[in-house]
């Protein structure tokens, strides 16, 4: 996968030997002749339907997923949207994962609803009992594992075996774990969604989404990403692929760093529970074990109930984590979250303060320091 990260996508010779793909802006190619023009032997024909930058990361995240093929988004939820309505139609059903990212569900809920698709949300512990909520209007079968702010594991290969017995088509949004981690078409999915924003890009300076598919699928996915005209800018795809060169030591730094974070955090006064897949306390590490080779930056954990006010004593003076949404960056983050009010097929009922956490590259002693003096302010105002 390194030298996947390393070679693919990059064709020197055609840049005058510079080794990155430029950056290559712009909507008008000219065709010499009326031939050219008429008979499609030119690689790119319009700004929208392809250009170089794109090209590369495509061939990237194909080989990375070992896909047939793979399409570029403006951002994440875009390339859910586009993957959602590539293998939907009205009339249909989609079974939702209730730990999904919640953007996803209100996509379901709101736009979704509106063209006549029907959700239906499912516990992600399921595994083959999604077997029980296929209908005959079931279409396709939505996974993100972990769970966003929840990370609960799903049972991938469980849920695909139903699936394909069925000719229903399964994706999965892989952002946390990335192909170096997860492999969802090998473990039987067809579709595979990225927040490329997230891990891809790593520097938190550019929106971006990839989806790529098996063969089966491709077809039709790429049909709806050009019809919907739904590309990527070049000079996104650009900074996606320099982030892409260095994902396997950014994550393997991402990897140790959160792990070593969160079995620290287990043990600090005032942490009722850290949901992290990689440590044996979480209920599905062995389902983790199983399918995934690694673990991603993001995870939360639960503090002992508090009012407001001590949440607010801790976060208002944390210093080195940044308070904002999104995750993947070099900086780390924190973010209050609440499952409660979007949950609808399992209910949270955790009464504890949750807390997500994107572990970045800052010094561990610092982070910890950080965050013990914020626990220190949680507990005094507890
Ligand atoms: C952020 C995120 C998305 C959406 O990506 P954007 O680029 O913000 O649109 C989708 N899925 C997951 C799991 C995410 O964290």
């Amino acid at each position: 996968m390194e030298t996947i990260l390393t070679h693919s996508g990059r064709w020197p010779e055609e840049h005058h030997g510079f080794v990155n793909t430029p950056v290559t802006r712009g909507s008008t190619v000219v065709f010499p002749t009326l031939d050219a023009l008429e008979k499609g032997t030119q690689p790119y024909r319009y700004g929208r339907t392809g250009n170089p930058s794109a090209h590369s990361v495509e061939t990237l995240v194909s080989e990375l997923e070992g896909a047939a093929g793979t399409v570029l988004t403006p951002s994440g939820l875009s390339a859910i949207t586009i993957a959602l309505l590539s293998c939907l139609k009205a009339g249909d059903e989609l079974l939702m994962t209730d730990s999904a990212y919640e953007p996803t569900r209100k996509l379901c809920n709101g736009v979704l609803a509106r063209m006549g698709i029907t959700t239906r949300y499912y516990d992600p512990r399921i595994g083959a009992g999604i077997a029980d909520l296929i209908s005959d209007n079931t279409s396709a079968i939505f996974t993100e594992s972990p769970g966003s702010l929840t990370f609960e594991v799903q049972d991938l290969p469980a849920i695909t075996a139903v699936a394909r017995a069925r000719g229903i088509t399964t994706l999965v949004d892989n952002s946390w774990a990335t192909p170096l981690y997860y492999r969802p078409l090998e473990l039987g999915a067809d579709i595979v969604v990225h927040a490329g924003t997230k891990m891809f890009v790593g520097h938190s300076d550019a929106m971006f989404g990839t989806i790529s598919a098996n063969a089966d699928w491709f077809g039709k996915l790429r049909e709806t990403h050009l019809l919907t005209g739904t590309c990527a800018s070049p000079d996104d795809a650009f900074l996606a692929a320099r982030g892409l060169r260095t994902l396997a030591i950014r994550m393997k730094e991402h990897e140790a760093r959160a792990l070593e974070l969160a079995s620290w955090l287990e043990r600090q006064p005032g942490v009722r529970q850290v949901l992290h897949p990689a440590l044996p306390s979480h209920p599905d590490h062995d389902l983790f074990k199983r399918d995934f080779t690694g673990s991603g930056s993001l995870f939360s954990f639960v503090l002992k109930p508090a009012p407001r006010a001590a949440l607010q004593a801790m976060l208002d003076d944390i210093e080195l984590y940044g308070m904002g949404y999104s995750w993947g960056g070099y900086e780390s983050l924190i973010l209050p979250v609440n499952p409660a009010r979007i949950r609808t097929a399992v209910p949270w009922r955790e009464d504890g303060n949750l807390l997500r956490i994107h572990t970045g590259f800052e010094g561990m002693d610092d982070l910890k320091a950080d965050l013990k003096a914020g626990l220190e302010r949680y507990m005094a105002t507890a």
